[in-house]
């Protein structure tokens, strides 16, 4: 007999929690892996996810599965197959790793039903007249007896709740329970979704009749007014607008709504509220009309023949400068995916989950397309994984934890921005990055693979070269528009010449100008990367460690330079050792400071802030946008944030205020990280019909990066950085893997941290591993976050998680290919 037993995995924290149970007759055939079911586990119930159908255990006297929750799976087999290869390569519970691919909805199920065992006879209830406490228990009592239909009938908690909604029915029950009336048990489905609903009028009449009515609207003069607004409005759209943006826009009232609807003007329905997609209202994008150029093309066939390869399918990477038309690509190649009767992911980093990719998603493939991300709520989410997994969504647009979504079609996968770090899930257990993910996933769920970026980073590269995946380049803007000019600005300069604000003259020139034109900018100022880089204001200096050769950070609270990869500290000299000046500076200048001296400088210009503080609100990250593409704001001041993929036509003008490669200082990846952002915050110039420019500020007008971004070429940097990492043996040519012990407890910490090292070098030693080495242990470059000191270990080798996998790690962080050891 085959497929009797399935193992199943539970959240419980045993042996990664893997079980098996027999699988009763009623349920042999509609188990499948993936599904969702409910098992016996100690004394009580849990639900768990079936990993695999088998023929025989090494148990004996399994216990029988009570329950499958959904005939469906929640998880496809490529999911299934995703999680446990990230369970492996990340050195990470499997428990864990599934979780990524359940949407939160469904992580915790379980609900209590209720049977009527036997109705009371009503002679049992006392004849002495009751307090009032006693007589509101008895009537909660009664009403909830007077729920179930008759003896046996069953009802869920939700359903109980609903109807005795507002009452604290929880004591009531338990009497009745102890008293045998009532039995409990735990019941386990798939939540039903209920969505907010939102009401949208629509005009209900004819031309005719609204014209014949035109006059009569109300008798009042301003109520006609704001009355024949309102049918104007709804004049213009054939969907129909919900009745609270109608009402802002016309400054009509309720009153005013229920008035049209009495004369059978207009009507309302209701509507599922979807989430919020899209903020940004203006649509720039031509269309599909759009000629696709040769490169274009030459992406778009590949693509093709991917999708219809019946074989192993070759990954495509998309690099092409911002503004060359990878999304159009995107959009082309989503297009033949669906014809084919596929679906199509396309991942996106968290933060520029622009409404504008969205926009223009939906707009081509209305009504297929599902967003999913962590500004939904989960109701809203879990309707877009509902509509993923029952085929009526064919696109499934979010970040890495759009993962979840089951897409038994899948065809394509898209990750847009594939150099983002963003990817990299550092938030919880399993720390992986999504890009790898989505590879695996593509591989093990045979669907094409196109990952695009105007940066990919020097490890992507060099894997798509090793690899022989497809590389296409797209090296001009698709709408033919030249690049803006890239203008460096020497900050040592401008202090020779006694100008000691942190604007260089000739931005505030282009400032002025771009002002005049009525055109936009878009000031950038990297500020976490930059608090702490120290460096002398006369000749740009910087301090760095004697052993690893990566900037030195200042530490307020030590009064010492620290670097953050081996621990090594000194004191900051007196004078800069390079040039004698006196002056060594702390760039420090925050986002908040740099608005206000902007807007003393142009008291009149409009502008607005985009950092972690002005978008910590739910959708201000979207209205800033909207606000900006609206044209709205004249100057856009912010960090990281408005350097991801956004397209802004207005846009003339952008400046860097701090280029230095001082951000991300303590990082291998220093050099990178800075070519990346300037290449992708200079691309936000002059995108559609205005000639940009972009002014990069910084002490180090030489660094190759630097130098590089100016000049767009990105193959002498890939080749310089390449060389560099060769040379010093990081990615890609070995493996990391950060080990991060933390305790509230300083000393623990620190012990924890040696006795670790101590244990991995041992394991070095004797298994000759000669080939990889342990950094560390040092004090992380945050080294006390949420009360508790941090320390890390990096290990670097060839295969590094190879040491570590017998040691014992489950107290402290593993992270396996870390993007960053900050
Ligand atoms: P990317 O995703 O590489 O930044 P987009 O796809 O957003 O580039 O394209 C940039 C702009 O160029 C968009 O406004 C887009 O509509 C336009 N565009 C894309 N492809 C073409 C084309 N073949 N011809 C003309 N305009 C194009
Ligand atoms: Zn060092």
């Amino acid at each position: 007999m085959n497929d009797l037993i399935a193992q199943v995995i539970l959240n419980v924290p045993a042996k990664d929690g893997i079980f098996d149970y027999s699988i009763p007759e009623e349920l042999i055939g509609k188990i499948k892996t993936g599904c969702m079911v409910v098992v016996p586990f100690r004394q009580t119930y849990m639900q768990g996810i079936v990993l695999s159908l088998n023929d025989e255990s090494a148990v004996s006297n399994l216990r029988p599965v009570t329950q499958l929750v959904d005939e469906m799976p929640v998880l496809t087999f490529a999911q299934l197959e995703v999680a446990k290869k990230l369970s492996t390569r990340c050195l990470a519970p499997l428990s864990d790793c599934v979780n990524v691919f359940l949407t939160e909805k469904i992580r915790k199920i379980s609900e209590d039903n209720y049977t009527l065992v036997k109705k009371p006879d009503q002679k049992s209830i006392s004849d002495e007249k009751p307090t009032e406490k006693e007589s509101r228990k008895t009537l909660i009592r009664e009403r909830l007896i007077n729920l179930f239909p008759e003896e046996n009938s069953v009802l869920a908690q939700s359903e109980i709740d609903q109807k005795m909604e507002g009452v604290n029915w929880k004591n009531a029950m338990d009497s009745l329970i102890r008293e045998g009336i009532i039995r409990k048990d735990p019941f386990f489905s798939l939540p039903d979704n209920k969505l907010p609903v939102r009401r949208v009028a629509h005009l209900s009449a004819t031309a005719e009749t609204i014209e014949s009515e035109w006059n009569a609207l109300s008798r009042q003069e301003k109520a006609l007014k704001r009355r024949q607004e309102l049918l104007l409005c709804l004049k213009s759209t054939a969907d129909g607008i919900p009745v609270t943006d109608l009402l802002r826009q016309t400054g009509a009232t309720q009153a005013d709504i229920k008035a049209l609807e009495k004369k059978h003007l207009i009507s309302i329905t209701e509507e599922e509220a979807e989430g919020d997609y899209t903020g940004l209202e203006s649509d720039t994008y031509p269309g599909s009309e759009i000629l696709l150029n040769t490169e274009q093309q030459k992406a778009l066939e590949m693509i093709e023949q991917g999708l219809k390869a019946t074989e192993q399918k070759v990954p495509i990477l998309v690099h092409g400068v911002t503004g060359s038309g990878k999304t159009e690509i995107y959009i082309r190649a989503t297009e033949q995916a669906i014809a084919q009767g596929k679906q199509v992911l396309v991942l996106v980093p968290e933060i520029s989950l622009t409404p504008q990719i969205l926009g223009r998603f939906s707009r081509r493939f209305p009504g297929k397309v599902g967003v999913y991300h962590s500004r939904l709520t989960d109701s809203q989410r879990y309707e877009t994984w509902r509509k993923g997994r029952n085929g009526s969504f064919r696109i499934i647009i979010g970040p890495r934890s759009a993962l979840a979504v089951p897409l038994n079609d899948l065809g394509l996968i898209i990750v847009d921005e594939c150099h983002d770090d963003s990817y990299y899930q550092t938030e919880r257990p399993p720390f992986f990055s999504a890009v790898q993910a989505a590879s695996d996933y593509a591989a093990l769920g045979d669907a094409q693979l196109v990952l695009g970026s105007a940066t990919p980073t020097i490890a992507q590269i060099f894997k798509a070269q090793q690899s022989k995946w497809e590389i296409v380049r797209l090296k001009g803007r698709a709408s033919g528009i030249s690049k803006p000019t890239v203008k460096l600005v020497d900050m040592r300069q401008e202090l020779k010449s006694g100008n000691r604000s942190v604007f260089s003259r000739v931005l505030i020139e282009e400032l002025k100008e771009t002002l005049a034109d009525k055109k936009q900018a878009i000031l950038f100022l990297n500020r976490r990367g930059s608090a702490g880089y120290t460096f002398c204001h006369a000749c740009g200096h910087d301090f760095r460690c004697p052993h690893c050769e990566i900037p030195l950070t200042w530490h307020q609270k030590q009064k010492k330079l620290c670097c953050h990869f081996c621990g090594y500290t000194e004191s900051l000299p007196e004078v800069c050792p390079r040039c004698g000046e006196k002056e060594i500076h702390q760039f420090g200048t925050g986002v908040e400071q740099v608005e206000n001296l902007i807007r003393a400088i142009f008291p009149s210009a409009s502008i607005l802030r985009m950092d972690s503080e002005t978008t910590a609100k739910k959708g201000s990250y979207e209205r800033i946008l909207s606000q900006f593409a609206e044209r709205r704001a004249d100057i856009l001041i912010g960090t990281q944030m408005v350097t991801k993929g956004l397209d802004f036509p207005g846009v003339r003008l952008v400046g860097v205020l701090l280029a230095d490669v001082g951000m991300n200082f303590h990082d291998y990846r220093v050099d990178e990280h800075t070519f990346q952002i300037l290449t992708q915050v200079t691309g936000r110039a002059g995108r559609v019909d205005v000639k940009g420019m972009a002014i990069l500020q910084t002490y180090q007008p030489t660094r190759y990066s630097i130098q590089a971004a100016v000049q767009g070429d990105f193959d002498s940097f890939y080749k310089k950085e390449l060389a560099y990492r060769r040379e010093i043996g990081y990615p890609p040519f070995s493996r990391l893997v950060r080990i991060v012990i933390s305790d509230p407890s300083q000393s623990v910490t620190e012990k924890k941290a040696f006795d670790l090292s101590e244990e991995i070098r041992k394991v070095l030693h004797s298994e000759s591993h000669r080939t990889t080495n342990v950094i560390g242990p040092a004090p992380c470059f945050f080294p006390k976050l949420d009360g508790k000191y941090r320390w890390h270990i990096i290990l670097r080798g060839p295969n590094p998680t190879d040491i570590i996998k017998n040691v014992d790690t489950k107290t402290v962080r593993v992270e396996v290919d870390p993007p960053s050891v900050l």
